[in-house]
């Protein structure tokens, strides 16, 4: 049977990449999380001193630079998930804290970021049986992919969500300052001028505020069986 592409696209921190990992997992395609591609070259930027304490990006510095950004997945035998690398380091855990999330979303506005991260995840998906998730998977970067799911939910869910995951992993992390984040990122990802965050005309629009793990996992799976085994009149 032919692998499709899906895409999906939402608001950050509204369960995005869980609900994707968990269907490319049930599904057997490959799970490709772009949010870690604009995370590590944020990170790269932090680590070269490209961005100064005032939030000031070197952006002449950083496009001349942009070709030693290479960022890759290895499947992580221990999580059964994927990791992300940055240049064959291992940065999963560096690349999401509240230092990266509150940088990221300038650096992935800027034009010549989108257009290398853009062309790296065409390239992941040239042969579909891709599952990815970020801001514009369904609009910019696979126009044409056979699935498109918007996700969304209520800010004050979604900064719940994000912070009880950061006290998980053993960050300092105060929920007014992480709703603040989200809030911040959702303005800028929407109104930039490059591929802003929007939904497809032609997506499912899910709001899981409501909503269990397992009530999205099936949800997800639901609408892939419809699109791949359409029933016949
Ligand atoms: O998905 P995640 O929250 O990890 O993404 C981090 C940031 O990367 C977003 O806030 C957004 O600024 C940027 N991003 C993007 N386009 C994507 C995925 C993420 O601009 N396709």
């Amino acid at each position: 049977m032919k692998k499709i592409t899906i895409a999906i696209d939402g608001h950050s921190s509204c369960g995005k990449s869980t609900m994707a990992k968990d269907l490319a997992r049930e599904i057997g395609y490959i799970y490709i999380d772009s949010g870690a591609m604009y995370r590590c070259c944020t990170l790269f930027c932090l680590q070269q001193g490209l961005i100064s304490p005032d939030g000031t990006i070197d952006t002449a510095e950083f496009e001349r630079r942009m070709p030693e950004i290479h960022v890759s997945f290895r499947l992580n035998p221990e999580t059964g998930r994927p990791d992300t690398y940055l240049n064959n380091v291992c940065v999963e855990r560096e690349i999401r804290t509240m230092e990266v999330s509150s940088f990221v979303s300038p650096v992935a506005a800027l034009p010549f970021v989108r257009a290398a991260m853009t062309a790296q995840q065409q390239e992941m998906g040239r042969e579909g049986g891709i599952v990815m998730d970020g801001r514009d998977i369904g609009t910019a970067v696979f126009p044409n992919a056979e699935m498109k799911v918007f996700v969304t939910a209520s800010d004050e869910i979604r900064a719940q969500r994000r912070y009880d995951e950061l006290i998980a992993k053993g960050e300092q992390a105060v929920f007014q300052q992480v709703l603040e984040n989200l809030r911040e990122r959702d303005r800028i990802d929407s109104t930039r001028a490059v591929a802003p965050l929007r939904q497809a005309d032609d997506a499912l629009v899910l709001d899981n505020s409501h909503l269990t793990i397992p009530e999205q996992k099936q949800w997800l799976l639901d609408r892939f069986i419809e699109r791949t085994h359409p029933q016949t009149p």
